[in-house]
């Protein structure tokens, strides 16, 4: 009897899937719970792991079934189409580099790492400097293989936020950074700092873990198919649609930081608990792009939970967990304190209303490297005028300025922009959703969140991949990418604020 060629992709996907998950859940208890002698052996199981999913997805049956599907294309389902046209992609892209490169690739970063965690050590950036060549000269040859139109940046960008270009995000991103640079340096000369003395002194863990789930499970999150750990990193994590997990960190001398990294790990774990059922086991149960992940992270972390109506409700809840402690406080203090502005030297230390310039920063950086209209041996001088530039701020050292992050180490370029863009996709969405739930505010006052969770799930969790980035957009905004509704909605935020 012949086998139904659907059948036998879907099966060998969820095979391949099965690994990946398998894959995610040693990384998972890498971050969470291994001893640190754990290492080398965990090192070997992974790249195992790793290397039997590829096989499996890499093989020429996998090519095979696809071309037969192709030609009764007309013939399949909606679900099954999307499920071909997403795996074609994906195979295309996964068998257009060879294996010799793959390994060499790998080699060179695993070794980039340990210079650079060096040279980040002693801050000097010319131990790197060899490292970082190499590197870009093989992502040079990594978009050569993966083939492109225009900019060589795009190969690899494609590898994050696939239907989006240098082309596009170049001019855009240079107006982004003009506006916001100009909004920054108007806040930092502002006289209206806030009076944050009230948050000195130390924050108990355990009321503030109590309370991080507490918000978590309002904000909808499901406990039962997901649970909350602790990690140096914060990240979020997916072992399958009933199996979403997140996990944060808490710092003794903040009272909030640790709750914002929940909020933004548990807004990337709602988009992962709200995929279709149906895409369960398949390359489809996934986000549309990093930047779409990201504008639901920063959905949840800074447009709800760092908003005044948020805090008008949670701040009598978090007075119960703090007895005493905040009794004095008013949620508009709350409010000012968890949307300080301040020029930070670091990205990850950086809030909503500067971070866009650190990802700038980075992208016109890397775009000239791979475009080769900057040299790598100028990278710190470049790094260091930008910085001058956006934030006005002069880099005392490499370690505070182009060594700072652990992407380009991992030979991650095109990584960064995705950041970005789930600012301005967040707020370009928030625009719509205002007008669509006219009473959003009142509702999140009242600690409500399920309509705006339901508005997300219909428009942007859904869909899976069976989107990309741009259309998910383009359905809800009735346009393409734009800048404005962020800084409109920044200078909304901040210009009262601030006394602007
Ligand atoms: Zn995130």
């Amino acid at each position: 009897m012949p086998v139904d060629p659907i059948l036998a992709l879907r099966e060998r996907l969820g095979s391949v899937m099965d690994l990946r998950s398998a894959t995610a859940v040693l990384q998972w208890d890498q971050e969470v719970n291994m001893p640190p002698k754990g290492a080398e052996g965990r090192g070997q199981q992974l790249a195992t792991l790793s290397a039997l999913a590829h096989r499996l997805f890499t093989d020429p049956e996998v090519g095979t079934l696809l071309d037969s599907l192709h030609t009764q294309k007309d013939t399949l389902s909606p679900a099954d189409a999307a499920l071909v046209d997403v795996t074609r992609y994906d195979y295309d892209r996964a068998t257009r580099l060879p294996e010799s490169f793959v390994h060499e690739f790998a080699r060179e970063c695993s070794r980039a790492y340990e210079v650079w965690t060096r040279a980040r050590a002693e801050s000097d950036f010319s131990q790197f400097l060899p490292s970082l060549a190499r590197l870009v000269e093989l992502s040079r040859k990594k978009a050569d293989l993966l083939g492109y139109e225009g900019s060589p940046y795009n190969a690899l960008l494609e590898e994050y936020e696939r239907g989006m270009t240098a082309e596009q995000l170049k001019p855009l991103f240079a107006e982004v950074a003009a506006a916001e640079s100009q909004l920054v340096k108007r806040i930092a000369a502002s006289p209206h700092q806030p009076d944050l003395s009230w948050l000195d002194g130390t924050w108990d863990e355990a009321p503030k873990w109590d309370f991080s789930l507490r918000v978590l499970k309002d904000m909808g999150y499901d406990l039962d198919a997901g649970r909350q750990d602790k990690s140096v990193h914060p990240f979020s994590t997916q072992f399958d649609l009933c199996d979403v997990r997140v996990t944060t960190r808490f710092n003794p001398k903040e009272l909030f930081s640790g709750l914002m990294g929940s909020i933004h790990e548990g807004g990337h774990a709602l988009y992962m608990q709200g995929h279709a059922p149906e895409d369960r086991r398949t390359p489809l149960l996934d986000g549309a792009s990093l930047g779409m992940h990201e504008s639901q992270s920063r959905m949840w972390e800074n447009v709800v939970g760092r908003s005044l109506a948020f805090w008008r409700h949670y701040l009598p809840i978090l007075r119960g967990y703090f007895p005493g402690r905040l009794d004095a406080v008013t949620p508009e203090q709350v409010y000012r304190a968890v949307n300080r502005v301040e020029r930070s030297l670091i990205r990850v230390e950086a809030d909503e209303c500067t971070y866009n310039l650190h990802i700038i920063l980075r992208f016109e950086i890397e775009v000239g490297l791979l475009e080769d209209t900057l040299k790598v041996q100028d990278v710190p001088e470049a790094w260091n005028a930008k910085m001058k530039e956006y934030l006005g701020l002069d880099v005392p050292d490499d370690a505070h300025g182009c060594l700072q992050d652990i992407h380009w180490s991992h030979g991650a370029f095109g990584y960064f922009p995705t950041y970005a863009l789930g600012n301005l996709y967040a707020t370009q969405m928030l625009e719509t959703i205002q007008r669509e739930i006219p009473d959003l505010w009142q509702q999140i006052e009242r600690g409500h969140f399920g309509t705006l969770l339901g508005w997300l799930r219909e428009r942007v969790h859904k869909h899976g991949r069976r989107k990309l980035a741009p259309e998910i957009l383009e359905g809800i905004a009735g346009g393409g990418l734009d800048w404005r509704p962020y800084y409109r909605y920044l200078e909304a935020k901040y210009g009262p604020l601030y006394g602007l």
